[in-house]
């Protein structure tokens, strides 16, 4: 296990403004990530998810703490189901949005900003399990807001990048 060191803006904004590619199963390397991504997400005190990129792997799998979802998702969540206290996202893709929301966003990698930012209300969204199983979900609420800015790290996109409101 271990705790990685989370990269911050601007000091990192080459590697947290880069796109990252998407990952292949069987990926030498990929079940560490995955555990450090974990490890490091707990380590948070308040951290509701985690992207790759922010710890400097360039890879499309971001991670979410369940309790902070927990009543966003339906009970039988894909994405509660897999054992521990944090859910695994791997080459995630919004396949669904509806409605508008504003939120004041904060986000690990850009310390002491919070950013209001309108995003989609409820997002549908496809990717790989932990394991490589594929699964959809529907979510709304706090899931769907971070489900949202955690793709964008995936895209190289900050909280600061989106249109000041
Ligand atoms: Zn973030």
């Amino acid at each position: 296990m271990s705790v990685r060191q989370i990269l911050k803006y601007p000091e990192a904004a080459h590697i947290l403004k880069s796109r990252s590619e998407p990952v292949r199963l069987g990926d030498p390397g990929l079940g560490q990530v995955i555990e450090d991504l974990k490890d490091t997400l707990l380590a948070t005190e308040n951290g509701v998810g985690l992207a790759a990129p922010q710890i400097g792997v360039l890879k499309r799998i971001f991670v979410l703490r369940k309790e902070m979802i927990r009543k966003d998702l339906p009970k039988d969540s894909a994405v509660l189901k897999p054992k521990g206290e944090i859910a695994v996202f791997m080459n995630p893709k919004i396949i669904a949005r509806k409605g508008s929301i504003v939120f004041g966003e904060g986000c690990l990698s850009v310390p002491d900003r919070a950013a209001d930012i309108e995003r989609a209300k409820t997002v549908k969204i496809r990717a790989l399990d932990e394991t490589g199983m594929p699964f959809y979900e529907k979510m709304g609420g706090l899931a769907a807001i971070a489900v949202q800015q955690e793709i964008d790290h995936l895209d190289g996109i900050l909280i600061i990048d989106h249109p000041a409101r």
